[in-house]
């Protein structure tokens, strides 16, 4: 394990933002992640965890370490219809979506490339077309930062919502995820219940036969037609969540905005796009100092190539500002602001 000074973080978060780690250290080992506690506490120093920085944004320089997790574990074992898939927190999440998929075992294949590693997909429960990690997660093993102690979360301590689990807790911030199990089917029987995913697919009848190959493909064509990519173009994805709203809010809502979409949701709520609701606010394609609201898409905040992190927790303000002003509206973040 080495431990380099002053090491700047342009490649490692997908806003490419041009800010600096006083410490940096990649662990590839949970012998190396308690190495690098055991050297960041001795120092008393602060510490930032980082997989892939999909879904962080830098304001500035980090004092202290970061500490990158690299663990690349990958085992499988089958018994009857089920793969049971462990994987190290540093693996990356569409790599592990590909293989699996190719070897037989199904089930990832509607989370095809959402970017970042397999440490993080739990903190924020990543999903899309219509499945969220925690579908097939079975448990999280992690670290305590202060005590070095290793333990096993199961799917229940980690308290999944949309969006949301411990880890994104005071408590569950205190681990660092080293390694998820997952439990997969060897049968091809895709979920296809997302609208805008069977329409892609084609599909008129409820029970029509695709394959988890298949869904893979098309959600891949969905992403790559509708979100910019952060090669091209800075960002870190949706970066408000969807609100969840009460069917009374929805309806004096619609009594303004006829046109509202919402989404039926659990327990008599429905979610509304946090994009349909920036987009007539007017905001897409706005653009201040280097950065701004991409112009196909509403919720993704983009980088145009000089911009920083200050500029988008700024505009990010003004969002929330503006929304809560019109529709009385709270948006959450989804990125992490450091
Ligand atoms: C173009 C684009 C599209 C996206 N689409 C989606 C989508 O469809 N659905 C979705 O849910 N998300 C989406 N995201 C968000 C992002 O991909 C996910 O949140 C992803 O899981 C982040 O992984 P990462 O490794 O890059 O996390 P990072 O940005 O490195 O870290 C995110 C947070 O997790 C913490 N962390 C990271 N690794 C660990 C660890 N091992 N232990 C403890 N804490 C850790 C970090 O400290 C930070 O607080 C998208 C992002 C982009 C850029």
């Amino acid at each position: 394990m080495h431990i380099s000074k002053n090491v700047s973080l342009r490649d490692r978060n997908s806003f490419g933002f041009d800010v600096s780690a006083e410490y940096f250290c990649s662990a590839s080992s949970i012998d190396e992640v308690r190495e690098a506690l055991t050297w960041q506490q001795s120092k008393n120093l602060p510490i930032l965890i980082l997989g892939s920085g999909s879904n962080t944004v830098f304001t500035r320089n980090v004092s202290g370490l970061v500490l990158h997790i690299a663990i690349d574990t990958h085992r499988t074992s089958i018994e009857k219809n089920t793969a049971m898939v462990y994987v190290g927190a540093g693996v990356n999440w569409h790599s592990l979506v590909k293989a699996t998929v190719s070897n037989g075992q199904f089930g990832l294949e509607n989370l095809a490339l959402i970017p970042g590693n397999c440490g993080a997909a739990p903190i924020q429960n990543i999903g899309a077309y219509g499945k969220e990690i925690c579908d097939n997660l079975i448990s999280v093993d992690v670290i305590h930062q202060a005590t070095g102690e290793t333990t096993t979360l199961t799917k229940s301590d980690c308290d999944f919502g949309y969006r949301h689990s411990v880890f994104k807790t005071a408590a569950g911030s205190e681990f660092i995820i080293l390694g998820v199990q997952l439990e997969l089917s060897t049968l091809d029987n895709p979920v296809i219940s997302y609208d805008a995913l069977r329409e892609a697919l084609n599909l008129s009848e409820p029970d029509a036969d695709i394959s988890a190959e298949r869904v893979l493909q098309q959600v891949c064509a969905l992403r790559s037609s509708k979100l910019p990519d952060p090669a091209t173009i800075g960002n870190a994805g949706s970066f408000f969540k969807n609100p969840i709203l009460s069917s009374q809010r929805v309806d004096t809502l619609r009594k303004k905005y006829p046109d509202l979409p919402v989404y039926s949701w659990t327990n008599g709520c429905y979610k509304v796009p946090a994009a349909w609701l920036i987009d007539q606010a007017g905001w897409k394609g706005h653009r201040a100092d280097g950065v701004g609201v991409h112009d196909r898409q509403a919720l993704v905040l983009v980088n145009h190539g000089n911009g920083n992190g200050k500029q988008i927790a700024v505009l990010a303000n003004e969002i929330y500002a503006d929304i809560k002003d019109r529709y009385d509206i709270e948006l959450e973040r989804e990125p992490v602001m450091y």
